[in-house]
């Protein structure tokens, strides 16, 4: 039998092994994904197991997908850009790290109509999924990223490698002034999700720029307060599904080298969050 794994901490909302485990099945592979909690001080641990020689790969979470890259032996091009692995992948025996964040976020946000060339996007968050994120977008010629984040560093961290990529592109931190000109604001941080869901991301004194669209990448609760709160003050709202779902359909594809079945991982994912 093969493994993959997923390293984070906490790991309880994750759906990851419920849809990689109906993909293994569907396809009739003798393969499963677990999850390995793992803390900080854990990683060295968590990389002897992923070196076993059952184990294909692994998918990365909360917190750990920048401090992982100190452990891998290759980075892919795009997760070195991007600064963030959330999918491993053992090729020829070496731990080599990807991002298929970035891949999912785009597929999500054209599946939705969500209109890229040219978008004013406040992004709250500067850890790993808003890393994809604002790489992603600024590869999709948005006008403007205005990042939120609790950490000031790490948000002046990470517009600092956006200028770097694009020095044309208008960048700034922590500017509740413009965030009534977004066209979209994403939230890329882990506030809202379950069991602490009554909390928002949202800077405090702000409100939702009117006719944006709100995307939630916490997809445990699906109708997050973040959400539901947009979705009052009139704003077309995307949850954390369908990301979920392509940014492991393209991991899946990386380990096996079989395309994924999409649609049973969506059903699996679906009927999880239902039964719960
Ligand atoms: P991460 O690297 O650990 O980053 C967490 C982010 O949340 C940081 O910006 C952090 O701010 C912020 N944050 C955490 N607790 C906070 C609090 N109490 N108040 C304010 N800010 C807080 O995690 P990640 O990998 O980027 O993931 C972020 C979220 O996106 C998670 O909920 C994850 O499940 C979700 N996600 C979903 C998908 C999907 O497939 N749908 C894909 C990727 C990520 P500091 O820098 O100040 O700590």
């Amino acid at each position: 039998m093969m493994r993959v794994f997923l390293l984070g901490n906490p790991l309880g909302h994750s759906l990851s092994p419920v849809m990689h485990n109906a993909a293994f099945r569907a396809l009739g592979l003798d393969w499963r994904y677990e999850l390995l909690e793992t803390p900080l001080e854990g990683l060295p641990e968590a990389f002897e197991t992923l070196r076993r020689d059952d184990v294909a790969g692994a998918n990365v979470t909360i917190p750990h997908k920048q401090s992982v890259i100190q452990f891998i032996d290759d980075l892919a091009n795009g997760a070195g850009r991007i600064g963030a692995v959330n999918t491993i992948v053992k090729r020829e025996g070496r731990l080599v790290g990807e991002n298929t964040d970035l891949y999912g976020i785009i597929r999500v946000l054209q599946d939705e109509g969500v209109n890229l060339i040219g978008a004013r996007v406040t992004v709250l968050g500067a850890g790993g999924a808003a890393r994809a994120l604002v790489f992603a977008l600024a590869q999709q010629h948005v006008a403007s990223i205005v990042i939120f984040n609790r950490t000031v560093q790490r948000a002046q961290a990470l517009a600092s490698d956006l200028r770097h990529l694009d020095a044309a592109l208008d960048v700034s931190i922590n500017a509740p002034s413009r965030l009534k000109e977004a066209s979209l604001i994403v939230n890329a941080t882990s506030v809202g999700m379950s069991p602490k869901s009554d909390e928002t991301p949202m800077p405090s004194g702000t409100e939702f720029p009117p006719g944006a669209v709100a995307f939630d990448l916490v997809y445990r609760p699906l109708k997050t307060r973040f959400l539901t709160d947009a979705e009052r003050s009139g704003l077309k709202t995307i949850d954390g599904l369908s990301l979920l779902v392509h940014q492991g359909a393209a991991a899946f594809k990386m380990w096996t080298g079989l395309d994924a079945p999409v649609q049973v991982m969506f059903d699996a994912v679906r009927t999880a969050i239902h039964d719960k």
